[in-house]
């Protein structure tokens, strides 16, 4: 298959999701550990982590970085809930948040079974207002980005968080590492991501695929692709149902069978990425020092 220096193709349905002439763009350099990109269209803003410089940062198209919040808990994963609210992991804090419209911080989960939490990673919100997020170890194992200590939970669980209730439940807790999650657009499917070959190269670096029961259950757990360079960390679908994974080499792309269509290669680790811009065809991609983003011609599947 014909390739050049930003694209590897691997499947010719690859070219109908990406702009052929389309230009890699560095927008910011300047951090320890990109990630958490998350898109305001709204605010025409993006909001990302820079994890152990403990600080969040924006980017407006034509106003260029500047701190969203410092210091930030070591804030990693970020969304948006359906009100269109900033819903956070913090690392520091071993928490879930939401940032109300005035600013305020409303704790929406640290503990489970009456212990802490680990160091919740990455969160999605379903159409129905649950919030679900992974809770890896990553934050907990060193000083770098967290607070060093001991977990308190026996494993690395996928959780998810009631609407109504408020309860916490975990929905799967035979992860390694669990990182980034993105519903299909229909919510049917739940994408996880297992990252836990990025300390030990025995484990896995794999997607797994979960059929959503009821709405709030997970069901038929199978792995829906591995990734050939580095781990995947953070997730996202488009419109017509590609996953786009963060990779050792870029971004990779795979269809709804689990199929690699074609990888966007960047010159950093990317940890990362979100669709962005007002028709959501705009990626960003926070790539360990760097804010990157890229046109594509698939559409983001997430809402708002
Ligand atoms: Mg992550």
């Amino acid at each position: 298959m014909a390739s050049d220096p930003l694209y590897d193709i691997r499947d010719p349905r690859f070219r109908h999701l990406i702009v052929s002439n389309a230009r890699l763009e560095e927008l910011y350099s300047g951090c320890r550990w990109a990630e958490g990109p998350v898109w305001f269209n709204d605010a025409n803003q993006l909001i990302w982590s820079d994890i152990p410089n403990q600080r969040m940062l924006r980017w407006t198209p034509g106003g260029g970085v500047s701190v969203f919040r410092e210091p930030s808990n070591f804030a990693n994963g970020h969304t948006r809930d359906r009100e269109g609210r900033l819903v956070s992991c913090e690392h520091g804090a071993r928490r879930v948040t939401r940032t109300e419209p005035d600013g305020t911080i409303t704790v929406l989960a640290e503990h489970h079974q009456g212990r802490r939490l680990n160091s919740p990673n990455d969160v999605v919100v379903k159409s129905d207002g649950s919030v679900w997020f992974t809770d890896p170890t990553y934050g907990i194992l060193s000083d770098y980005e967290g607070y060093r200590a001991e977990p308190e939970q026996e494993t690395r669980n996928v959780y998810r968080l009631d609407p109504a209730s408020g309860a916490i439940e975990a929905v799967a807790s035979d992860f390694n590492q669990p990182n980034g999650l993105a519903f299909s657009p229909d919510e049917r499917v739940l994408y996880v991501a297992d990252s836990g070959a990025s300390h030990d190269e025995s484990l896995p670096r794999h997607i797994r695929a979960f059929d959503v029961a009821d709405g709030r259950r997970l069901a038929n757990g199978r792995v829906f692709c591995d990734i050939d360079n580095g781990i995947p960390d953070g997730i996202r679908t488009d419109m017509a149902g590609n996953l786009w994974s963060s990779a050792g080499d870029g971004v990779h792309c795979f269809a709804p069978d689990g199929m690699l269509l074609g990888k966007i290669l960047v010159p950093q680790t990317v940890a990362n990425l979100t669709f962005g811009g007002p028709r959501r065809n705009r990626l960003f991609v926070a790539a360990t020092n760097s804010l990157y983003s890229i046109y594509v011609t698939a559409t983001g599947a997430q809402v708002p």
